[in-house]
């Protein structure tokens, strides 16, 4: 499959646009997901958080400045998670000290979520 091609979440299998959805990287990156929607990722996690080789593509030093995560604010380890959204042109990168970490932040709706 080429690299540009429709990606699938990870969770439901859904088809999603490059220029929609979230991915999901492991830094150093060897482990990615995708989803369609960010509260897809919670039943992911739970259901045992399966990825797939690779790294996803996004645009390099994307998430340099990030250097804690979001949800606890703890210092990133060397081994953390990025999580972008693709809204449009714009790349939103959110970092992550654990995947339960990330899936607390899905589960509560993200940026815009209640706090
Ligand atoms: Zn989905
Ligand atoms: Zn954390």
């Amino acid at each position: 499959m080429a690299e540009q091609s429709t990606e699938r979440c990870s969770w439901c299998g859904d088809p999603i646009e490059p220029n929609d959805g979230w991915r999901l990287q492991e830094v150093p990156g060897a482990r990615k997901a995708a989803f369609c929607r960010l509260e897809h990722a919670v039943p992911w996690k739970i259901q045992g958080a399966r990825w797939d080789a690779g790294e996803i593509a996004e645009p390099r030093g994307l998430a340099d400045a990030l250097d804690s995560c979001a949800r606890c604010g703890a210092r990133l380890d060397d081994v953390h998670l990025v999580l972008v959204r693709h809204r449009g042109e714009h790349r939103i990168p959110d970092a992550f000290c654990s995947v339960d970490h990330m899936a607390d932040w899905a589960k509560s709706g993200g940026r815009w979520g209640p706090a």
